[in-house]
């Protein structure tokens, strides 16, 4: 018997006898039976189970609803699917299909079909397993493309010729890359060359869908497995050639700078280890995202990529919206960490002002712990020394950090004066002159010339009004 969670194997025996009072076949299919034989089912986590059925996938649904004793069935005609949802489920019914598809669009021609044609048309032979749920043949494994020898060997492989099931829906390739990074898994050979040669036919795929599928690459234990296939399958150069300009190593007079490509995959990396959500990972993927067109070489410095934090944090908005990834505050706060990226380093130095670092927090705001955390990620060095180095150095550097931030409470600091002060002090109305008031406070503030206080920075601007009366 299936070593499932209980409460899975009673709402599998359910289904099983709801398909047999109206006499048809049902089986589960899919991530559920591949994450069982990978020994990853995590009951918490499932939030939709896949059913596929001989015969019509909308009637099993009302049946299993009907002794579910639930009226939260939603049908979807057009598709001739149909959902129930129970307790935290979503269990998805489908009636057994054979499909093909137009060139230009991955909406498919749909007939009525068998299990094994059903089980054809799906993506990969990891996810063409399947059990029945039939009384008699409870548990029963259907796995017609050697999916178990597939999942032993860690490989990941097309059921049919992959030119086919590529073309048939190239968004398959993404999800190939996928699964190969989200399980460590290797994609064997033929499977490889025809993406490689298919590469183009992601134009067809809508945005959305190729960015779910690459975020889930990026949240991957190991997001640098995905991407490496992304760059030899040149799947990648489809949707983000900023990212495959940064490969490659120049030389000069026996200077070299690093591969930026592979560099950017180690922080990447990294900031997966440390357990860095979705945004500090995109932060990492685009904080050096702009040396390509920064690069110079001179014989005094070598090679150095000035500007490339800021005209890399003024790419972020462009590049999320091409991507469709948010534009609010997520996106600011990518962008903020790009620009920010150098700003820690350049802090090292037992001479910094306490004034620097007061700048930095109160740029960096709350996001001043994830940018230290970027910062760390960034240290790729081979040479151990090189790195313990650097270590230690951010740790004065966050040092330095808490002292200031004890001191003076920079976090968040809000100027104390406000434009309407600086009007009536002024005597003036609204415009540009306010702004620039409010600036120069600010600054004197930050610089440690003028107590953090009302009182402090009012005297101040009654200091400072006669510069700016007329003007
Ligand atoms: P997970 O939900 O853990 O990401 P999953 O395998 O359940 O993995 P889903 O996207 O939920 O993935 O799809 C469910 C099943 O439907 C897959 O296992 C696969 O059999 C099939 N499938 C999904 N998308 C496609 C596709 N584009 N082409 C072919 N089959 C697909
Ligand atoms: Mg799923």
């Amino acid at each position: 018997m299936l070593d499932i969670p209980t409460t899975h194997k009673e709402l599998f025996k359910t289904i099983g006898e709801a398909a047999e009072s109206i006499n048809q076949q049902v089986f589960v299919v899919g991530g559920y039976v591949r994450d069982f034989y990978l020994n990853r089912l995590n009951s918490d986590s499932i939030t939709d189970i896949d059913f596929v059925t001989v015969g019509s996938g909308i009637e099993l649904a009302k049946s299993v609803a009907k002794i579910l004793n639930t009226d939260q069935v939603s049908v979807f005609k057009k598709f001739g699917t149909a959902q129930v949802k129970h307790q935290k489920l979503d269990l998805e019914f489908v009636g057994a299909r054979k499909e093909s598809y137009r060139r230009d669009s991955r909406k498919p021609i749909v007939e009525d079909g068998s299990l094994k044609d059903d089980q054809l048309r799906r993506d990969l032979t990891i996810n063409a397993l399947s059990w029945n749920l039939n009384p008699d043949t409870f548990g029963t494994l259907f796995d017609p493309f050697n999916g178990i020898q597939d999942l032993k060997k860690g490989l990941i492989r097309t059921p049919i010729d992959p030119a086919t099931t590529f073309d048939d829906d190239p968004l398959r390739m993404m999800r190939a890359v996928r699964f190969a990074s989200q399980l460590n898994f290797e994609i064997e050979e033929n499977t490889f060359n025809a993406i490689k040669k298919m590469a183009p036919r992601l134009s067809i795929i809508s945005k959305e869908r190729i960015l779910d599928e690459l975020n889930k690459i990026i949240m991957s234990p190991k997001p640098s497995v995905g991407f490496s296939l992304l760059l030899n399958t040149e799947l990648l150069h489809q949707f983000f050639p900023e990212m495959v300009n940064l490969l490659g190593v120049e030389e000069r007079n026996g200077h070299s700078h690093k591969d930026n490509f592979w560099h950017t995959l180690e922080v990447l990396d990294n900031t997966a280890k440390m357990g860095g959500d979705l945004w500090l990972r995109w932060a990492a993927i685009l904080h050096d995202i702009a040396k390509p067109p920064t690069k110079r070489f001179s014989k005094s410095a070598g090679w150095t990529f000035h500007g490339h934090d800021a005209l890399g944090a003024k790419w972020v908005p462009k590049i999320f919206k091409r991507f469709g990834l948010p534009l609010d505050e997520r996106m600011r706060y990518v962008k903020k960490l790009v620009r920010l990226h150098l700003r820690p380093i350049a802090l090292v130095s037992d001479e910094v002002s306490d004034s620097a670092v007061r700048r930095l927090i109160y740029e960096a705001g709350d996001d001043i712990d994830d940018l230290m955390l970027l910062c760390r990620a960034d240290i790729t060095s081979k040479n151990d020394w090189k790195v313990k180095t650097y270590r230690n150095n951010f740790d004065r550097v966050e040092s330095k950090i808490e002292e200031v931030e004890e001191k003076d409470q920079m976090r968040n600091w809000k100027n104390p004066i406000s434009g309407e002060d600086i009007m009536k002090a002024l005597d003036t109305k609204p415009g540009p002159v306010i702004g620039r008031v409010k600036d120069r406070i600010k600054d004197a503030i930050l610089d440690g010339e003028v107590a953090n206080n009302y009182d402090d920075a009012y005297q101040y601007l009654l200091r400072i009004k006669d510069d700016y009366l007329d003007k």
